[in-house]
C-alpha cells in the first residue's frame, strides 16, 4: 500500500505523523519527498549507507553547428533558453530536462550534459528502509527529483510511506500521484482550513482516496472543526495540542516515543486505511 502524507500548509505535523507511522509499522519503506527541507531522518535516525547525486539532462549547444535560428527557444515552455543574434544562453536553473529543445533543433546542434540538482540518501533503521531526496540550495525545481525517487524507489511491493512537500503546487501533485491513499494533515485554524480545502479539491480531481488527520485538535474553534468534518472525507485521527509533543518534536523525539499510547492509535489508523483502500 502506498500512502502519502500531505498538507496544504507547512508546519501542520506531516513529519510528526509520517515518522511515527513508519516507526509503528516497522516493515516499511519511507520516502522523504519533502526535498527542499527533508527532516524525517531526525526522527527515524537511519544509518545512511549511500549518497547518490541526482542530475537532470540540460542542453549543451554546439556553436559550430548552431545558426541562431531560435527554434530551441520557441520549443522551450520554461524560458530556459535565450537565442540572440550570435549567442545562445541556457539557464540551467529553469531547465526541466525535457529535451524538447533538442528535438526542435534543425541543425542537430544540441546535446545533453548532466546538471546536478540534488542528492538521494539511502539508509536503514531496523526494518525501515529509508530514502531521502535533497534538493541543493539555490536550486528551484524539486519535481524531477520527486518523480525520480518515486519511480526508482517507490515501485516495490509492501508498504510505502511518503512524506510530501507542503503546499498544493506541482511538487505536492507529483508526490500524491499514483498512490493508494492520501492522508491530509491539518490544524483547525482558518488558515489550515483554507489550505486543506485546496488540497481536498486536488485529491478529488485526481480521484484519489483520502482522509484527514487533525493536529493540535483542541486549538481551533468549533466552527472550523465542523467545516473540516463537512469536507466529505473521514477524520481518521485527532492529535491534541500538547506541550509534551512540541518539546519532543523540537528534540527529534517521535510522537510515539513521547506518547506511546499513539502506537495503538496509529495501528488502528493504518488498518482503517487498508480497509478503505
Ligand atoms: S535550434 Fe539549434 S540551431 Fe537553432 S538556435 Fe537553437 S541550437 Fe541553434
Ligand atoms: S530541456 Fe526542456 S526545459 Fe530544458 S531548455 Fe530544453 S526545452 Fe527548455
Amino acid at each position: 500500500m502506498k500512502v502519502v502524507i500531505g498538507s496544504g500548509k507547512g508546519g501542520t505535523g506531516k513529519t510528526l505523523l509520517s515518522t511515527s507511522l513508519a516507526l509503528t509499522l516497522e516493515y516499511v519503506r519511507y520516502l522523504d519527498l519533502d526535498v527542499e527541507e527533508p527532516n524525517a531522518h531526525i526522527f527515524i535516525k537511519p544509518d545512511i549507507r549511500e549518497r547518490i547525486p541526482f542530475s537532470i539532462p540540460v542542453p549543451e549547444i554546439d556553436f559550430n553547428r548552431c545558426t541562431y535560428c531560435g527554434e530551441c527557444a520557441k520549443a522551450c515552455e520554461f524560458g530556459a533558453i535565450f537565442v540572440g543574434s550570435n549567442t545562445v544562453n541556457v539557464f540551467e536553473k529553469l531547465c526541466h530536462g525535457c529535451a524538447s529543445c533538442k528535438l526542435a533543433c534543425p541543425e542537430n546542434a544540441i546535446s545533453e550534459r548532466p546538471y546536478v540538482i540534488g542528492e538521494i540518501s539511502i539508509g536503514k533503521r531496523d526494518k525501515i528502509e529509508y530514502i531521502m531526496g535533497y534538493l541543493k540550495l539555490t536550486e528551484a525545481l524539486s519535481t524531477p527529483l520527486i518523480r525520480h525517487i518515486k519511480k526508482e524507489y517507490g515501485m516495490v511491493s509492501g508498504d510505502i510511506i511518503m512524506d510530501a512537500p507542503p503546499g498544493t503546487s506541482c511538487p505536492f501533485v507529483q508526490s500524491i500521484s499514483d498512490t493508494d491513499f492520501v492522508i491530509l494533515i491539518t490544524e483547525p485554524t482558518p488558515f489550515g482550513l483554507s489550505d486543506l480545502e485546496i488540497s481536498v479539491e486536488i485529491v478529488r480531481d485526481m480521484k484519489l482516496k483520502a482522509g484527514i488527520v487533525i493536529n493540535r485538535a483542541d486549538l481551533g474553534s468549533k466552527e472550523v472543526k465542523e467545516k473540516i468534518s463537512g469536507l466529505g472525507l473521514p477524520v481518521l485521527l485527532e492529535i491534541p495540542f500538547s506541550r509534551e509533543i512540541a518539546v519532543g518534536y523540537s528534540k527529534g523525539i517521535p510522537l510515539v516515543d513521547v506518547l506511546p499510547e499513539y502506537r495503538e492509535k496509529i495501528k488502528k489508523l493504518w488498518e482503517r486505511i487498508r480497509e478503505m483502500v
